[in-house]
């Protein structure tokens, strides 16, 4: 023991305090009974990843389902692949996506919350106060093996067809004495901590995942680095004492940390820390040529959640497209209750999917048609207008000339009791309405093979002849079927059905030719609608233009 101490003041010097001080410093939560503390813990190194984004959204809701709290906790002790912007760039796309923090940072700067700090590279010296206590502990030691010194182990595990890695007796400094260590320290020769696994290959742990169930692996008798050589943390050791020191209760995170769960239980009880449950969330996968595969970071644009931003994807659309993947028994819940906000939705882990659900952008733009027809014109022109002055400058400048013609646009066959579904994402309004802006509007008048232009030319003549701006549909629709019959036309669908040699087509043909004129399309939303908000003016130019030939 006299050695451990004395080993452990050699290696680290400068600590002074013990665990009890931050035990102290970090008491237990005032939580109700069940409250889950969970977190995502991001690394800086990139954009927010649709991944971590789905990570995030299953730790919000947990918490909010148990009454707990959800934190941020950045994990930046890679240094080497951290990007300027990292940390803002994954918040404000938390933000973005409506995740709410309740503690750790809420801002790409920010930070709060009495756990903290809440990014790794701050907490240096915390972690070193637990190494130093398991040093003296005899539960770590250093050790001086240089990066070739590994390799050429691995190399002869290899070929001896053994396990590879620092265990057994491959740990070569695993009984160092102080006075060896001592002489290489006075040498100059960098080291790292390794823990002193107790563990046994042969042994088993057991542990029951919320998602996947039962899980048995070999136990850890790897001794892995707990500190590097610049007294930063390994992942798996700042876990252990992150997760310990600001009470989380589930660990929910990726499932490529299932097969390190045996060294973080075996961290947990070296360290006397209660092991939290452990929950591994499948990956998001894809169907690639009919196989799935992992979301890809390099293969699929939709990896990185800017992607959905760009293509106007209304954020909470996506957060709700995500919850149908999350949980299984989320769409019969929806159907129950459509206009309640997910985050009343009662999650359940176990409805979680265990090999990890296919990402299907079908199903994505089925759930955001559905969400965006319960969206009034006001609330329609607020996104579609934010939208746009960030992803299309032209087209916000086309909407906001006249707010109020562009409202009236987004009412038309909206702010009525069963609104069309036919739009998706922002980017898709743009085309969907570009005959209601003359500066995106592009006639065409290519009639359907059944109607003859001289019948169109003569139809649009007697309509404008008796049009008038302010008929309802009602009206609208008498007119084109008085015309109908003086043109060879049945003025009824049925009349023409049961019929057909008799007439030239039906009211709803001239219809289309009046559709035609007015938009350049066949189909469109409600056409009196349109024809009233595009206005007497515009409505006679389009028809005289076609007139007009
Ligand atoms: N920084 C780790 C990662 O990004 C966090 C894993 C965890 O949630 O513990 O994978």
């Amino acid at each position: 023991m006299t050695d451990n101490i004395a080993l452990a003041n050699l290696l680290l010097p400068n600590i002074d305090k013990t665990p009890e001080y931050y035990e102290n410093l970090y008491p237990a939560r005032n939580l109700p009974e069940g409250a889950r503390v969970v977190r995502v813990a991001p690394s800086p190194t990139g954009y927010l990843h649709l991944g971590t984004l789905f990570a995030a959204l299953v730790n919000r809701i947990t918490a909010t389902s148990s009454g707990g709290v959800f934190f941020t906790r950045i994990e930046d002790t890679d240094k080497k692949r951290e990007i300027e912007g990292g940390i803002e760039n994954i918040i404000d796309g938390l933000n973005r996506f409506g995740i709410t923090i309740d503690e750790g940072f809420f801002s790409g700067t920010n930070q709060r919350g009495h756990y903290g700090p809440y990014q790794q590279s701050l907490r240096a010296e915390i972690y070193q106060t637990y190494v130093k206590d398991l040093i003296i502990k005899g539960y770590a030691y250093p050790c001086f093996c240089t990066a070739e010194e590994l390799e050429a182990v691995r190399k002869i595990q290899e070929s001896q067809k053994i396990r590879t890695g620092y265990h057994g007796k491959w740990a070569k400094h695993r009984d160092i004495t102080f006075e060896e260590a001592k002489a290489l320290i006075d040498e100059g020769k960098p080291f790292v901590i390794r823990l002193k696994s107790p563990g046994n290959e042969e042994n088993k742990v057991i542990f029951e995942d919320g998602i996947k169930g039962k899980i048995e692996m070999p136990e850890n008798d790897e001794d892995f680095v707990l500190l590097k050589s610049d007294g930063i943390p390994t992942y798996h050791f700042a876990h252990a004492i992150d997760d310990h020191l600001m009470h989380t209760t589930h660990v929910m995170r990726g499932d490529e940390w299932i097969s390190s769960v045996p060294k973080h239980i075996q961290l947990f009880k070296l360290l006397g820390f209660k092991l939290p449950k452990f929950a591994h969330i499948s990956p998001i996968m894809k169907l690639d040529n009919g196989a799935k595969r992992k979301i890809s970071k390099r293969k699929d644009p939709e990896a990185a959640v800017h992607f959905f931003a760009e293509q106007g994807y209304p954020s909470e659309n996506v957060i709700e497209y995500l919850m149908t993947i999350a949980a299984s028994d989320f769409e019969d819940w929806r159907r129950c209750n459509p206009t309640a906000s997910y985050k009343d939705f009662k999650f359940n882990l176990k409805k979680m999917s265990v090999s990890g659900a296919l990402f299907d952008e079908v199903k994505l733009l089925d759930v955001s048609k559905n969400r965006i027809c319960l969206l009034s014109s006001e609330q329609v022109y607020d996104y579609v207008t934010a939208w746009a002055q960030e992803f299309d400058k032209e087209f916000y400048e086309i909407l906001v000339k006249n707010p109020e013609y562009t409202k009236a646009v987004f009412a038309i066959d909206r702010d009525v009791p069963k609104p069309r579904k036919d739009i998706a994402k922002w980017n898709e309004v743009k085309d969907y309405f570009s005959f209601m802006f003359n500066e995106l509007y592009l006639p065409c008048f290519e009639l359907p093979e059944n109607i003859d232009m001289a019948d169109a030319l003569a139809f649009l003549e007697s309509y404008k002849a008796v049009y008038n701006a302010a008929d309802d549909k009602q009206e609208w629709f008498n007119k084109i079927k008085a015309i109908a019959p003086t043109l060879g036309f049945a003025a009824e669908t049925k009349e023409y059905k049961q019929n057909p040699d008799a007439y030239k087509g039906s009211a709803g043909d001239l219809s289309t030719v009046l559709r035609l004129a007015i938009t350049g399309r066949r189909n469109t939303p409600d056409l009196c609608s349109i024809m009233q908000v595009l206005g007497r003016d515009e409505v006679i130019k389009r028809i005289d233009n076609v007139l007009r030939g």
